[in-house]
């Protein structure tokens, strides 16, 4: 029934729902195309799940959370060690479809599945992760300790641009935790994402506790108002972030949704030229500026504004290519319509008067003319209300701001809305030590272009980068998974104490 027919005769792979622990083909009449974004064949189709399969999924978990949540410690962590095994065995055959299905490059690819493989392995150390506390002789006689149990079923939902890494941030943590899961990845490419989760389930992941639907807002809608899910966690744009947050709020559940992004590099002229200059360009273009850490906006402090040249011709060095062909710097977007917007937002920077230093509008790929490429791109002569620096453009697109002081650059980026990332480039560690204090920017790079936390720690964009308290991963996401309850507990020994009867709040 769903049997679809290749050009050359061959079936198309149908992408299917995991509910209950069985792969199960979609009823529904919604498919739609997953393409390679460098060639536009059409590697396999993805439903749009119907209602009752959506349901279905949240009930299996719902089940399997009530013998899962008992499961001890050591053997949902024996799991993830299993998981960490297997994704580390299997990585270079992932990082090829996840290369097909999302364009980024073969080592770009490998390294989406390495950081979201960083995870698994802390999810290793839930043991000692998700202990409690506890205070001895609080009162005579009364200890108080807490529990940290798991909250029930919890649900994610994925962004197109790391199809391996973001599904590891939430899954992973998510089960180890106690909790059972429900999984929407991006459906521009799940591929990946599904190959994932195969592995989860080789690792011993039960039947019920990792669920995957596929879809569109209609799937997303069900996962943040139905009475069973206790947790969203949403990556993604900031338009469908908000979203997100407002509608699972206001159902009860606790949500974190980590949004767009225009991260700035400040560069200040005591800075190692070369390396400053190559981690702008690398942060700038690789993955085609598709990184929600991506840096998007360079801002020259007095004599550095005179980098602008080198910056240029440093730009220009990259080779536009297919993510699958050796020395690719910058593959294509993910989307004809991706790619469309980006080129509207580079017309509206020269209307707005920005100075195109670069333009990646004609590149040509040859044997790749069909792809959804742009090359790199540089506007100079950028101000705060032009587009190009107020929308986040996810695409090759790096605009230069200039200022005069430290101070100057500082409060333009603490003026800008989002706050996901900032780097600082300086030798200078008292310059350095103003910007981590004074930058309103949830994740700081001092020298380091992308600072993405390593797993021990949490993800921390700000401001209107996230939405919710607790970030992804780190200490932070076992709290976000988790509830703590405190005992306070007292033991009699037999007849020994008799206090009477106390009317007061005060344990005595
Ligand atoms: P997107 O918001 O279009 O899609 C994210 C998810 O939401 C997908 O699973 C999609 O199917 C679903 N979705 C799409 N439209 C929806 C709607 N109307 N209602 C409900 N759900 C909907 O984002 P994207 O284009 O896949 O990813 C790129 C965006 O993600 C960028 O803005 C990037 O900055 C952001 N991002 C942020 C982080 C972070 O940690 N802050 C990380 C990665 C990506």
């Amino acid at each position: 029934m769903n049997a679809s027919l290749k050009p050359d005769g061959t079936t198309l792979q149908q992408v299917k729902l995991l509910i209950d622990g069985q792969w199960v083909e979609s009823q529904t009449s919604e498919w739609h195309d997953i393409t390679n974004p460098a060639t536009q064949q059409v590697l396999a189709k993805v439903p749009f799940a119907t209602t009752d399969e959506v349901d279905a999924a949240i009930e299996a978990a719902h089940r399997a959370f009530q013998t899962w949540k008992l499961t001890p410690i050591g053997a949902r962590m024996r799991i993830m060690l299993k998981l960490q095994a297997l994704i580390r065995e299997h990585s270079k055959r992932i990082a090829q479809v996840l290369s097909a299905e999302q364009g980024k490059t073969i080592a770009d690819a490998e390294g989406d599945i390495f950081r979201g493989l960083e995870v698994v392995e802390h999810a290793c150390s839930i043991g000692s992760l998700q202990m409690g506390e506890f205070a001895e002789n609080v009162a005579g006689g009364v200890d108080t300790y807490t529990l940290r149990q798991p909250i029930g079923v919890c649900a994610g939902i994925t962004p197109f641009n790391f199809p391996a890494m973001i599904p590891l941030w939430m899954f992973p943590m998510a089960i180890a935790c106690g909790n059972t899961f429900v999984l929407k990845p991006s459906e521009q490419d799940p591929l990946s994402t599904m190959l994932l989760v195969e592995l989860a389930l080789e690792a011993g992941v039960p039947p019920g506790v990792l669920n995957v639907v596929h879809g569109g807002k209609e799937v997303v809608d069900k996962l943040c108002t139905h009475p069973h899910i206790k947790a969203v966690s949403f990556v993604g744009s900031t338009a469908v972030g908000t979203h997100v947050y407002d509608l699972a709020g206001k159902h009860g559940k606790r949500v974190q949704s980590m949004m767009g992004a225009k991260n700035h590099a400040v560069v200040l002229p005591d800075a190692n030229r070369e390396q400053a200059l190559n981690a702008l360009v690398g942060a700038g273009f690789g993955a085609a500026g598709q990184r929600c850490m991506a840096t998007s906006v360079v801002v020259l402090v007095g004599a550095a504004k005179q980098w602008l040249p080198d910056l240029k011709a440093l730009a220009q060095k990259l080779k536009v290519n297919a993510g699958s062909e050796p020395g690719t710097d910058v593959g294509p977007l993910i989307s004809k319509r991706a790619k469309e917007r980006v080129l509207s937002l580079i017309e509206s920077g020269i209307k707005e008067g920005a100075k195109l230093e670069l333009d990646g509008r004609d590149v040509k790929v040859p044997g790749f003319e069909q792809g959804n490429f742009v090359g790199p791109t540089l506007f100079s002569g950028v101000t705060t209300d032009m587009q190009i620096y107020t929308q986040e453009i996810f695409g090759p697109v790096l605009v230069v701001l200039e200022v005069d002081t430290l101070d100057q650059a500082i409060a333009l980026v603490n003026s800008n809305p989002f706050g996901n990332g900032t780097g600082l480039f300086t030798q200078s560690g008292a310059a350095a030590r103003k910007f981590q204090t004074e930058i309103d920017v949830g994740q700081v790079g001092i020298n380091i272009p992308i600072p993405v936390p390593v797993p021990f720690f949490s993800f921390t964009g700000s401001r209107g980068s996230k939405l919710g308290d607790l970030g992804p991963y780190g200490k932070q996401v076992v709290q976000f998974y988790t509830q703590t309850k405190t005992v306070t507990s007292r033991w009699f020994d037999d007849d020994s104490v008799n206090d009477g009867v106390n009317t007061t709040i005060h344990l005595r």
